[in-house]
C-alpha cells in the first residue's frame, strides 16, 4: 500500500507551512503599513509648523523675492527673531530646522538655523547630496528624503516657500523617532517565533519526504525481483488480498528446455536470457497486466480482461512468438528459446488464488507433454462436465501406473437376427477405495493431453488381450487425436498384421466432433485402418457437428446415432423425423445405423419400425465387465 499516512502527514505539514509563512509576511506588512501611517502623521503635523513659519515670514515683511528674504535675513537681529521662533518647534523628534535658499551658482547656502548645538552660519554652504532639494524648487512641492535605516523614523522634510508663484527658499526639517524600533524590538519575539516554526515546519516536510522516498525505494527493492527487473513473488503476497480475479485472465509460463542452455553456455548466459525473456515478455503485454517472476524460469502472467478491445488469446500468442521468433545472444552465441503457457481464462470460478494457479500450471504441464511452445487454455466446457467428482489428468495417470483401467461391454444388438452383433468397449477406473468411475468423470479433463493417449494405448491393450483369441466382434471409442497419433498407429498396425481375424473383428469408433473438420486427414485413417481389415463407425451422430457431405467423403462403415436424439425418439416428432431421415441418408450411403440410448420399448419399437439395423442400451443390456450372452438380453 502507499504510504498513505505520509502522505497525508505531509500535505497537513505543507499546508500548516504556507500559512504560517502568510501570517509572518501579513505581520510585515502590518508593521510596514503602521510605519508608513506614522510617517504621514508625523509630516502632517510638521507641514503644518512650516506653513506658519512660511506666514510669518512672508506676510508681514513684504518679501517677495529670493534677495528680499536673503536681505531681511542678512539682518542678524531679524535672524535672532526667527531662530528662537523656530526653535519653539524643536522637539526630541525634530531636531534641526533650517531655512535654505540657492544662490547665483544654484549651491544651497543657509539663512536660518534654529539648532541649538553646531548652529550655521548665515550665507555658510550647504553640501547637497539628494536631487529632492533641486526638485523643491522645480516643482514646488514638498520632498520627502527617506533615509535607510529601517529601526528609526529618519526623514528630512523640505518645504518649499513661495512668493509670487516662485521658490525663494526651502524649509528644511529632520525628523527622528524611535519609535519604530520599540516596535520592532516588542514584535522580534513574535517574528522569531515563526521563523523557527516555519524551519521547523520545512525540516518535518523534508523528513516525510525523504521517508515517503525510502518507503518507495525499499517498496521497489522487496517487489522487484533483482535480475529480471519484473515483479517477484512478495509483490503477488502483496497485492493477492486485494486482488480481484474476476478482472484477470491467469498464466503460467515456462521457459522450454531452459536447464540446455545452463548445461550448454553456463549459468550466467541462463541469467542473461531470464533478464532478456523478462524484457520481452513485459513489452508484449499491457500497462495494466502484471508479469511477475514466479519461480527460476517460470512467470505467472496476469492479464487485464476488463478492456473488451483487446482479443486475450492474441496477448498469449504474441508473447509466446515474441520469445520464439527472438535471436538471444550470449557472447557472439545465438540462443532461440520458446516458452509454453498454460492458461485459465476464468481463476475467479476456483476457490482461490492457488487453486487458479494450480489450473493453470495443470495446462502448462499439458502444453509441455504436447509439444512445448504452446498456449494451453483451460476450457469452460471441462468446467461444466467437471461438477460432480471430477477426476484430474493425475488421477487418471496414476490409474494407468497401478493398472486400475479396465473396460466394461455392452452388446450392441442385432435386429435382424436377433443376435448379439459386437461388444462396444467402454473405459471405466476403480478408484483407490474399489469404486468404479464412469469416463464422465475424468475424460473431458483428458482432452488434448498426452494422458488420453496413454489411456488410449492402455485401453487397446486390454481389448486386444481379451479379444485377440475369441470370435466376439469389438468396437474401441477413439478421439480424432487418437487416430492420428504415430504411436497409436503402430500399435494397431502392428497387432492388426499379426493378428488379421482380430483386424476384421474390430470397429473403430470415432467421435463426430470439430476436429473432423480436416476432412482429408480424417478419410487418409479410415482407409488405413480398412487397409487392417477392420471397419469404422461414425459416434454420436447428430450431436452437433453434422455434415452429412464429410461424412459421404469419409466412407465410414458405420452411423452411430447420438443418444440424445434416440431417446426421445417415441416422444418427440422432431427427433423421430431427424432420426428418420439419418437412417435413410446411411442406407443411401451404404452405411450401417446403430442406435444408442435404448432405453424402453418405445424407443425399441420405434426404431424397429424404422429399420435401423443395430441397437445397443439398457433394454437391451447394460454394459458389464463380461461379454453377456444373448439369453441374457432384454431383462430389464
Ligand atoms: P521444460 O521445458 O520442461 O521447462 O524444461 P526446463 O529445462 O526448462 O525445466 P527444468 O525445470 O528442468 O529446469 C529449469 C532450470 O532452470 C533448472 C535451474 O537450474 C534453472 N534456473 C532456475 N533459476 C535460474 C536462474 O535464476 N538463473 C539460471 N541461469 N538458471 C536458473
Ligand atoms: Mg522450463
Ligand atoms: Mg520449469
Amino acid at each position: 500500500m502507499v504510504k498513505a499516512k505520509e502522505i497525508f502527514l505531509f500535505i497537513m505539514l505543507f499546508a500548516l507551512g504556507v500559512f504560517f509563512i502568510y501570517i509572518y509576511f501579513y505581520v510585515k506588512q502590518t508593521q510596514e503599513e503602521i510605519f508608513i501611517k506614522m510617517q504621514e502623521n508625523k509630516i502632517e503635523d510638521v507641514s503644518y509648523v512650516l506653513k506658519n513659519i512660511e506666514d510669518a515670514l512672508l506676510s508681514k515683511n513684504s518679501i517677495l523675492s529670493k534677495d528680499d528674504l536673503i536681505s531681511h535675513l542678512s539682518n542678524k537681529k531679524n535672524r535672532t527673531n526667527y531662530e528662537e521662533m523656530i526653535s519653539l518647534f524643536i522637539t526630541p523628534s525634530i531636531k534641526y530646522i533650517y531655512l535654505l535658499c540657492k544662490d547665483q551658482d544654484e549651491r544651497f547656502r543657509f539663512l536660518l538655523d534654529a539648532s541649538k548645538e553646531d548652529k550655521a552660519n548665515f550665507y555658510q554652504k550647504f553640501d547637497v547630496f539628494n536631487e529632492e532639494y533641486a526638485l523643491a524648487y522645480q516643482t514646488s512641492k514638498p520632498q520627502i528624503i527617506k533615509q535607510q535605516e529601517m529601526q528609526n523614523l529618519y526623514l528630512t522634510y523640505l518645504y518649499p516657500i513661495k512668493s509670487a508663484n516662485e521658490v525663494i527658499g526651502v524649509l528644511s526639517v529632520d525628523i527622528t523617532s524611535d519609535i519604530q524600533s520599540d516596535i520592532l524590538d516588542l514584535l522580534r519575539p513574535l517574528e522569531t517565533f515563526f521563523v523557527i516554526l516555519i524551519i521547523f515546519i520545512f525540516l518535518l516536510m523534508l523528513m516525510t519526504i525523504l521517508q515517503i522516498f525510502h518507503y518507495f525505494i525499499t517498496r521497489k527493492k522487496i517487489f522487484t525481483d533483482p535480475l529480471t527487473q519484473i515483479y517477484n513473488r512478495n509483490y503477488l503476497q502483496e497485492i493477492s488480498p486485494r486482488l480481484n480475479l474476476n478482472h484477470y485472465s491467469l498464466a503460467m509460463i515456462d521457459l522450454d528446455h531452459f536447464k540446455v542452455v545452463n548445461d550448454v553456455y553456463g549459468h550466467k548466459a541462463g541469467d542473461a536470457i531470464l533478464a532478456k525473456s523478462s524484457l520481452i515478455m513485459k513489452s508484449s503485454i499491457r500497462d495494466n497486466d502484471i508479469l511477475i517472476r514466479y519461480g527460476g524460469e517460470e512467470f505467472m502472467l496476469l492479464l487485464y480482461n476488463r478492456d473488451s478491445k483487446d482479443d486475450l488469446s492474441e496477448i498469449y500468442e504474441r508473447v509466446r512468438k515474441n520469445i520464439s521468433s527472438h535471436i538471444f545472444t550470449y557472447e557472439k552465441n545465438k540462443i532461440e528459446m520458446q516458452v509454453s503457457i498454460g492458461v485459465h481464462e476464468n481463476p475467479a470460478t476456483e476457490k482461490d488464488l492457488n487453486e487458479a494457479i494450480k489450473v493453470a500450471d495443470k495446462m502448462l504441464y499439458i502444453a509441455k507433454k504436447e509439444g512445448r511452445n504452446r498456449v494451453i487454455y483451460h476450457k469452460d466446457n471441462s468446467k461444466s462436465t467437471k461438477n460432480l467428482n471430477s477426476k484430474d489428468i493425475y488421477f487418471v495417470k496414476r490409474a494407468i501406473e497401478e493398472d486400475r483401467v479396465l473396460c466394461y461391454y455392452q452388446p450392441i444388438y442385432e435386429c435382424k437376427s436377433g443376435k448379439i452383433f459386437k461388444y462396444e468397449a467402454l473405459v471405466r477406473i476403480i478408484d483407490t477405495d474399489g469404486k468404479i468411475i464412469a469416463p464422465i468423470q475424468f475424460l473431458p479433463e483428458l482432452k488434448h493431453t498426452n494422458i488420453h493417449y496413454k489411456l488410449t494405448q492402455r485401453i487397446l491393450s486390454i481389448i486386444f488381450d481379451k479379444f485377440k483369441d475369441s470370435s466376439e466382434n469389438v468396437s474401441i471409442n477413439m478421439n480424432f487425436t487418437d487416430l492420428i497419433n504415430k504411436d497409436i498407429e503402430t500399435t494397431l498396425k502392428n497387432t492388426f498384421a499379426s493378428n488379421p481375424s482380430l483386424a476384421s473383428r474390430v470397429t473403430i469408433e470415432v467421435l463426430e466432433s470439430d476436429e473432423i473438420q480436416n476432412t482429408a486427414l480424417f478419410k487418409e485413417k479410415v482407409k488405413l485402418i480398412h487397409s487392417y481389415g477392420a471397419t469404422v463407425s461414425i459416434d454420436d451422430f447428430g450431436s452437433g457437428y453434422s455434415n452429412f457431405k464429410s461424412i459421404l467423403d469419409i466412407e465410414a462403415d458405420f452411423l452411430k446415432i447420438d443418444g440424445s436424439l434416440v431417446k426421445n425418439i417415441a416422444t418427440n416428432e422432431k427427433d423421430f423425423k431427424v432420426v428418420k431421415s439419418i437412417i435413410a441418408f446411411a442406407k443411401e450411403s451404404n452405411m450401417k445405423t446403430i442406435a444408442e440410448f435404448v432405453h424402453s420399448s418405445e424407443v425399441y419399437n420405434k426404431l424397429s419400425e424404422l429399420g435401423v439395423e443395430y441397437m445397443q442400451g439398457y433394454f437391451i443390456a447394460k454394459p458389464c465387465e463380461r461379454l453377456l450372452k444373448e439369453s441374457e438380453l432384454f431383462k430389464g
